[in-house]
């Protein structure tokens, strides 16, 4: 009998192959822990694990989906004591302990650990659910890479003298993912596909980038925002801040201060809200959809529930903390630990060991313990180390560091595959994750 199926332990389901999920299965069934306490049951609704910090490199075809994610199953391989199970969840039952699927299926769990993740949200603003395109998985990306393609080709084949807005590439939200969407894209249409398209007058490209805020990376120091500002604009990105969308059309957006602009492309990276699976716990939800949490990072007020990583809020009485790999890998870690020996085991407590947001081509900005600030060269060094270290799978970090060594001596962008069978109008975006966005109101 395999090993998931001794009934006599209790029965851990784990909702998410994402950063938190995965380190959670780690530690409760890796090496270093003496025995499996636990049956796990492992659900994703996708069968792989996303990378989704390099998920802006797949849309901008320097890497190739498979470079970043791995299937579920691969992960749990060698790990007897754990089940996979893809599908979606789509209801919670706290009081049964039993968790209901989108094919209809169900499962009943001892301990529950939600680490599914959050959702990009539009804030309400029109036209961004149906114009806009968003950033959150491989689908979201490869289409994003087909639709940037499409652009170049369709100006190529049918050439207008007056700007229609296909060439002109607004990116919404100037956190970390906009300011590297934007650097990448840049360097992809300054190195690749001005040699691709000899045919085509790329200085026409215009690449827009707008912040609501004063500055770019508004979650970092005022010095790592006017360094990103500088070296894009640098690289022919305009930035605008202190400027919000307002509306999306299919053939041009609108900014709050009364702006127009002809494009057909909007890339949203303005916002996250926390998976809608939060809402089925019967549980007021916190800011931005997320659920309260004790020291313990368990569900405050249900039994057996657990939160981590981006659906999980504030913390006791303290402050959520942001939306990020490294808070939900702790966090992971916290709960292997407190599900096998909760005698004794401290409150949870985020280790912030800095931020780093990438432009391009030897350029990027870090913020690091003991107020180290690095940028241009080093700071991309950093960048790119920390990432391959951080990849799952021996394979992927192979294919990365290849990928990226020869994007560098080649100044390519191998991946520049346009792949979907049907061709969406301009600006349309892709059908999947639809449903996985929702509006919030703060
Ligand atoms: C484009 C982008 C760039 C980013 N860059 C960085 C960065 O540079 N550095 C950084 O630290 N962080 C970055 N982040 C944030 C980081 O990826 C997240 O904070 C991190 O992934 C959160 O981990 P998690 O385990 O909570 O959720 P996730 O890693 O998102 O995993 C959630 C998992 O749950 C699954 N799931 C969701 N709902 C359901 C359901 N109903 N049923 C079944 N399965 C479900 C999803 O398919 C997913 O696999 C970035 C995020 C994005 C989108």
């Amino acid at each position: 009998m395999p090993e998931s199926e001794r009934d006599d332990r209790p029965h851990l389901v784990i909702v998410g192959a994402g950063f938190g999920g995965l380190e959670l299965v780690k530690r409760l069934t890796g090496r270093r822990a003496p025995e499996h306490d636990y049956r796990i049951t492992w659900v994703d609704r996708r069968n792989h694990h996303t990378f989704q910090p390099l998920l802006y490199q797949v849309a901008t075809a320097g890497l190739q989906p498979q470079d970043i994610g791995v299937p579920v199953r691969a992960l749990a391989r060698r790990r007897p004591a754990v089940r996979v199970r893809v599908g979606e969840v789509v209801d919670i039952d706290t009081a049964a302990r039993s968790i209901a699927f989108a094919d209809g299926g169900s499962l009943t769990y001892d301990r529950l650990v939600l680490a599914a993740g959050a959702v990009t949200t539009d804030f309400g603003i029109p036209g961004v659910e149906e114009h806009g395109l968003p950033l959150k998985s491989l689908r979201d990306a490869t289409a994003m890479r087909d639709h940037l393609l499409r652009c170049f080709e369709r100006v190529s084949a049918r050439p207008v003298q007056h700007d229609d807005g296909t060439l002109t590439f607004v990116i919404a939200g100037g956190g970390p993912t906009g300011v590297e969407v934007a650097g990448a894209l840049a360097e992809l249409i300054d190195l690749v596909l001005r040699r691709d398209h000899p045919e085509l007058d790329l200085d026409r490209v215009r690449i827009v980038l707008v912040e609501l805020q004063e500055q770019l990376l508004p979650t970092m120091g005022a010095f790592s925002g006017r360094a990103a500002r500088k070296e894009l604009t640098r690289r022919g990105v305009e930035v605008r801040l202190g400027v919000g969308v307002s509306a999306v059309h299919a053939d041009r957006v609108e900014f709050d201060d009364g702006t127009v602009l002809p494009a057909r492309t909007l890339i949203w990276s303005a916002g996250i809200a926390a998976s809608p699976l939060a809402r089925t716990l019967g549980v007021e939800p916190g800011r931005g959809g997320r659920v309260g949490v004790d020291a313990h990072l368990r569900v405050r007020g249900i039994e057996g529930v657990y939160a981590i990583g981006d659906i999980a809020g504030t913390i006791g009485d303290g402050d959520a903390l942001p939306q990020v790999a490294p808070v939900a890998i702790q966090q992971a870690r916290h709960v292997a630990r407190h599900l096998t020996a909760p005698i004794g085991v401290a409150g949870f407590r985020y280790l912030d060991k800095g931020t780093m947001a990438t432009i391009g081509r030897r350029a990027a900005v870090a913020e690091l313990p003991f107020g180290l600030r690095l940028r241009g060269a080093p700071a991309w060094l950093a960048w790119l180390v920390l990432h391959v270290l951080l990849l799952a799978g021996f394979k992927n970090r192979v294919g990365v560091l290849f990928s990226w060594v020869w994007n560098y001596v080649f100044r390519d962008h191998a991946a520049r595959l346009i792949i979907q069978v049907a061709e969406r109008s301009p600006a349309t975006p892709p059908g999947e994750d639809e449903r996985e966005r929702i509006q919030v109101d703060d």
